[in-house]
């Protein structure tokens, strides 16, 4: 067995060997992507189902890489957390979707995704007031996104930061919501203003179960005065039932695929409610 393990060693090692090092070579590319101005953000509608009208958008973040081509943050975002690389990253896209937001019509949302790293970072608070302030977007507008992995570790930092951030006026958003393992728990315990059901519970809402956890959520989102928003809705089906079951929010290709800035501002000036 001892010889069986050992030629195993020697049949994985070149292998384990490539995945280090191509790892290594996409943090290379990553860290000097910055600097480079190879990051950009486009923005994704997000609509109020009863009134039809769109409310504002959803930040999301794009790496066009000269060597790798178009990488998609699922790809880039968990090493840029790993390397620390996520802290001026995030900091970069909330003063870049800030300063998109100014030239929306007024009221208009802005939604942006933090990371858990950023939110431990210290400083964080004045890192969103600043950019605020700098691009003159009310703290009203803003909304910050967060996944559970933010909310897990029970920090007191971090439930500080958040109420910090939540008496500015800011809205704490809980993403990817019914995928963790404690998601009800943390309603609780965390301040959250808005939780967002995620995609893969609307893409099976065809299932009569899965139509009745999405029902609950929105009610106990109703219930708890917690603004819900459905992410992934692709269909029409999908948006009546979302409509009939008192969901307030959506999001996804059905209303808008993710654009351009000019894009979504041009969407927007003629869309919003004024
Ligand atoms: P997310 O925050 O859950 O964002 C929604 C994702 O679903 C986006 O993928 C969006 O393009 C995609 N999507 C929207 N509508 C539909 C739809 O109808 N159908 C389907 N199949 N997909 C839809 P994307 O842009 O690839 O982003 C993936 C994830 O990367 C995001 O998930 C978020 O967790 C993370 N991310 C993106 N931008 C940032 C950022 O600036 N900072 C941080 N920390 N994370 C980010
Ligand atoms: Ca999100
Ligand atoms: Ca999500
Ligand atoms: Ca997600």
């Amino acid at each position: 067995a001892k010889s069986e393990g050992r030629n195993l060693y020697r049949f994985f090692e070149p292998a384990m060997d490539a995945i280090v090092q191509a790892r290594r070579a996409l943090e290379v590319d990553l860290d000097a992507a910055l600097p480079r101005q190879e990051f950009d953000l486009d923005f994704q509608p997000i609509m109020n189902i009863a009134s039809g009208e769109i409310i504002g958008a959803e930040a999301l973040m794009r790496w066009h890489s000269p060597a790798r081509g178009t990488v998609a943050p699922d790809a880039f975002i968990p090493v840029a957390e790993e390397t620390g690389l996520i802290v001026p990253l995030g900091e970069w896209a909330l003063r870049k979707a800030c300063a998109a937001a100014a030239s929306w019509p007024p009221g208009l949302r802005i939604a942006v995704n933090v990371s858990a790293v950023q939110l431990k970072s210290g400083g964080f608070a004045r890192s969103v007031i600043s950019a605020l302030a700098f691009s003159g977007v009310p703290a009203g507008q803003l909304e910050l996104e967060i996944t559970e992995t933010v909310l897990m570790d029970e920090s007191k930092a971090v439930l500080k930061t958040l109420r910090q951030l939540r008496d500015l006026g800011i809205r704490i958003a809980l993403d990817d919501f019914g995928t963790g393992y404690s998601s009800l728990a943390y309603l609780r315990r965390f301040p959250v203003d808005k939780i967002k059901i995620d995609r893969s519970f609307i893409r099976d809402m065809g299932n009569r179960d899965t139509a009745a956890i999405v029902r609950t959520i929105i009610g106990l989102g109703n219930e708890l005065g917690i603004v819900v928003t459905a992410e992934g809705v692709e269909t029409e089906v999908q948006l009546d039932m979302l409509h009939d079951n008192g969901c307030e929010e959506a999001q996804g290709y059905l209303i808008g695929v993710p654009s351009k800035a000019a894009d979504i501002q041009r969407l927007l000036k003629a869309r919003a409610l004024h």
